[in-house]
């Protein structure tokens, strides 16, 4: 893997723009690292509003042939491209690894929940009919679904597919058009799916990818020419695209952080919970937003702990577990670890300073951290309430499940909450009274599969509706309510 990784230099990366690559009008450029090693790969621009007009401009000379290209046909594109994504599925997951530093099996599972949303999709056309009433005498009424136009989506860099696509083929089988801004620190993938939508027969101009950072997202936010916008990413960056957004008129869905709270009874499955509360917080190696992070441990759970424990030590990072985005990441997840232990919080696994396996000889020097099980956490420790995003288990004791969810429902956020248990009435309990937007019973990493759509609550999402399933379709279309009466004419010619 490391020779894939050391051969792959991509080079200047700029915009894709009207069906082609396209240089941009930056004078910024930022060096793009792979996690694995540190090294850069090649420099993306960061370019702002030039870009951009460039874009919607192209965006939106196409979008009165794609609007009115009918639906069955858009809907195609999506076959085709699903094809596409299956066969070069371990391309795409060569590219988001190096980029990302995700484990080649975790970038596939991104790309795979990627097609899921393309089948949603594709079966857009069957849902909405829409629904047809003869509300008064010889008075009809109905509605239609209209597309908004010129639309956008500003992703995290955690999953350089799947967020993507989380929104991608649902607005373009409605029939709007879109302009795509990646994550700086991730933009090979964003170019490469950009290229296999082309490929599957999206005309030029119906997805435009444009790379920067700050000045970019700032306007798009801004743009008159860009009718609704979805982001995902931090709740502080969140917040900002949201009222700066709506501040312009626009629609927006905003995804933000997270802090899962996963409370462990002490009759969950000693076979089967203790692996699937280690996976939930390492995969990804904690980067992304469904992890859980606060362990919420209720009476004597310590038999259990021991077997996360025992199981935690066993990974091998670079082969159980891939790497952290950045060096300012490590040094992030680091201070979480050290403050939590200056603080008086037992380090049971500790992952500071752990370097990948033998076997990947050469990255010693890339940005790693392991698997690390932090245990009597203070409730207002740092550790125990932010969100660290990174393989970080921080355990928090309690006597009882009241204690638990009252912990639970004081977190700022609100994406997932889950517990393992042996008993119905606890999860009904968590059930009822969680401040979360995904709940998991034995499910560590509970994301709803379509057409359930993704969504949390709380400062974890700003903006009605959730990204996926009926609310992206109802997110991405505006209803055209139409009320008919026909009057007979006198004497019409066309009767007898
Ligand atoms: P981020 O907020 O730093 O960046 C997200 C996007 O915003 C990027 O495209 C970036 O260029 C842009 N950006 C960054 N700072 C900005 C600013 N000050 N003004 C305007 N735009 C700005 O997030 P990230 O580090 O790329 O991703 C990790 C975060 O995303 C975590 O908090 C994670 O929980 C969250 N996330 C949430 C979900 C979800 O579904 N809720 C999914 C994936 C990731």
């Amino acid at each position: 893997m490391i020779d894939k990784l050391r051969v792959s230099k991509k080079g200047r990366i700029g915009n894709w723009i009207g069906g082609e690559h396209s240089q941009s009008q930056a004078d910024a450029f930022l060096p793009i690292f792979t996690p694995y090693t540190g090294e850069s790969i090649g420099e993306v621009s960061l370019g702002g509003r030039s870009d951009l007009d460039r874009a919607v401009a192209a965006a939106e000379a196409a979008f009165p042939g794609w609007k009115n290209t009918h639906i069955k046909d858009r809907v195609q594109v999506m076959f085709r491209l699903k094809t596409l994504l299956e066969n070069d599925i371990d391309e795409l997951a060569n590219l988001a690894s190096l980029e990302c530093g995700k484990l080649l099996d975790e970038a596939k599972a991104g790309i795979l929940k990627g097609i899921e949303i393309l089948e949603y999709a594709c079966s857009v056309p069957n849902m909405i009919a829409g629904d047809f009433q003869e509300v008064s005498r010889g008075i009809t009424c109905r509605f239609s679904r209209e597309p908004l136009g010129v639309i956008a989506s500003i992703a995290p860099f955690n999953f350089p597919n799947m967020v993507p696509m989380w929104t991608l083929p649902i607005a373009l089988v409605c029939g709007n058009v879109a302009i795509l801004k990646p994550s700086e620190q991730v933009p090979l993938s964003a170019i490469r799916l950009a290229e296999l939508f082309h490929e599957a027969g999206l005309p030029a101009g119906v997805l435009n990818v444009v790379n920067g950072g700050v000045e970019m997202v700032e306007a798009i936010c801004d743009h008159p020419g860009i009718a609704a916008v979805s982001f995902v990413g931090s709740s502080k960056v969140a917040r900002i695209v949201y009222a700066r957004a709506a501040a312009a008129g626009k629609p927006v869905l905003a995804l933000g952080g997270a802090k899962n709270h996963l409370i462990v009874m002490d009759d969950a499955d000693p076979d089967f919970a203790p692996e699937q509360i280690v996976n939930s917080v390492t995969g990804c190696a904690g980067q992304r937003c469904m992890a859980a992070s606060t362990i919420v441990a209720v009476g004597n759970c310590d038999g259990l702990i021991e077997k996360m424990v025992s199981y935690a030590k066993g990974f091998d990072l670079g082969r159980s577990m891939g790497a952290i985005i950045n060096a300012p990441s490590v040094d992030r997840i680091t201070s979480y670890i050290d403050g939590a232990e200056s603080g008086g919080a037992k380090v049971l696994v500790d992952g500071r300073g752990l370097k990948p396996v033998a076997e990947l000889a050469g990255c010693e020097n890339g940005y790693w951290i392991g698997p690390t099980i932090l245990d009597h956490v203070r409730p207002d420790m740092p550790a125990a309430c932010e969100e660290i995003f990174g393989p970080v288990m921080s355990i928090v004791r309690v006597n009882t499940l009241e204690e638990a969810l009252a912990l639970e429902n004081k977190s700022a956020y609100g994406n997932a909450a889950a517990i393992f248990t042996s008993s119905g009435a606890p999860a009904d309990y968590l059930l009822e009274h969680a401040s979360a937007g995904m709940i998991g019973i034995n499910i560590g990493v509970p994301v709803p599969r379509e057409p359930f759509s993704f969504g949390g609550w709380n400062d974890s999402k700003f903006g009605s509706g959730d990204i996926t399933g009926q609310d992206g379709v109802n997110f991405w279309t505006k209803k055209k309510k139409i009320t008919t009466k026909w009057v007979s004419p006198k004497n019409p010619n066309w009767m007898s």
